[in-house]
């Protein structure tokens, strides 16, 4: 399991909910995107319309879901949660659009992975507030249009190019969240840290932001076990040395590359003298998903610098070399 896997223990959850925004204004970072959705919200207030439907994309951990529940909170309406892959087929998806109310915003995670037919009866849905029910089999199938109370759809996906372009067209309004720099996680620390009433120094602030891969869901676990750490060692001011003491226990290395970073940096570099190398190739080796290493290691890698995409795969860049300690041969690439 990765760092900001979202599946974690009920507690965990419990936390992370504690700790999300409650409004616009509690949500960090994220300026231009924050900015264009609450436009977006307030005109649709002022003409008294349900808000145009919102598509989020980005890396895990950075705000989707938490952009969601805000856009709810924001229009006084209420929230449904569902994802692509827990819908199974169309019908799941007819008997969630149905049964939505009025101004009702549903969220749907991981969009891109919805079926086939569930996405088109979405097209529809989005449209014209509308759903054909397909009553019987064969030549003798039936379809019953039943209309939809107005609604705003929030979809979330790791990568819109993931999205077919009819889908995509579909939204009024794409936000893209990008990794947060350290002075905003910072921000959201020092927020968490009130609600988890803990005491930290600046610095101690400086180093969990620092190792957090620039995700705000990574930065409140790792507050969270350098909070189990300092009450194990009985320590009632958080600082620096603390913080990198509890977090060197938990594989996250001064750069806040994670167990699954450093596994397909070291593979790209050890396995396959620094690529290129096909994406596929690459996550067999580390024994994880294509998906898994496409979108959660590899946006992050690439923002720093330690991985590059090129036509014929993925390369080892010289940071990633020095980063491992090793020493890139002769001829490598990057
Ligand atoms: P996603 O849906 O993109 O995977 P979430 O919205 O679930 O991410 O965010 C994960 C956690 O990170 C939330 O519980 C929330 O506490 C925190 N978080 C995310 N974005 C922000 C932000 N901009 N400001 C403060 N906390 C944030």
């Amino acid at each position: 399991r990765t760092l900001v896997d979202s599946t974690s223990e009920p507690e965990e959850r419990a936390m992370e909910a504690a700790m999300r925004p409650k409004n616009l204004d509690e949500f960090v970072g994220q300026h231009r995107v924050r900015n264009q959705l609450s436009l977006v919200l307030e005109a649709s207030k002022m003409r008294g319309r349900v808000a145009d439907h919102v598509l989020l994309s980005g890396p895990p951990g950075l705000g989707k879901t938490t952009l969601a529940m805000i856009v709810a909170a924001e229009m006084q309406a209420p929230l449904r949660i569902s994802s692509g892959p827990a819908i199974q087929n169309a019908g799941d998806l007819a008997a969630i659009l149905s049964s939505l109310t009025e101004g009702e915003v549903l969220f749907l995670d991981e969009i891109h992975r919805l079926s086939r037919p569930a996405e088109e009866m979405l097209y529809l849905a989005m449209e014209d507030f509308r759903v054909d029910i397909i009553v019987g089999k064969g030549a003798g199938a039936t379809a019953i249009p039943l209309d939809l109370p107005p609604f705003t759809l929030v979809g979330a996906t790791t990568r819109a190019g993931l999205l077919p372009g009819p889908l995509r067209d579909r939204f009024g309004f794409t936000g893209h969240l990008d990794f947060y720099a350290r002075e905003e996680l910072e921000l959201v620390l020092r927020r968490s840290a009130v609600l988890m009433d803990l005491r930290v120094t600046s610095a101690g602030f400086t180093e969990i932001a620092r190792r957090s891969r620039g995700t705000p869901r990574i930065t409140n676990r790792l507050l969270r076990r350098v909070r189990d750490w300092a009450l194990v060692h009985r320590k009632e001011l958080i600082d620096a040395e603390s913080a990198s003491a509890a977090l060197d226990m938990y594989e996250v290395d001064e750069r806040g590359l994670d167990r699954l970073d450093r596994a397909v940096i070291h593979a790209l570099c050890v396995k396959f003298g620094g690529g290129p190398v096909g994406l596929s190739t690459l996550a067999i080796a580390v024994g994880e998903e294509t998906e898994t290493v496409e979108e959660v290691a590899e946006p992050f890698l690439v923002r720093e610098g330690l991985l590059g995409r090129t036509p014929r795969g993925r390369i080892a860049t010289a940071a990633a070399w020095q980063h491992l300690g090793l020493r890139a041969p002769e001829g490598a690439p990057g």
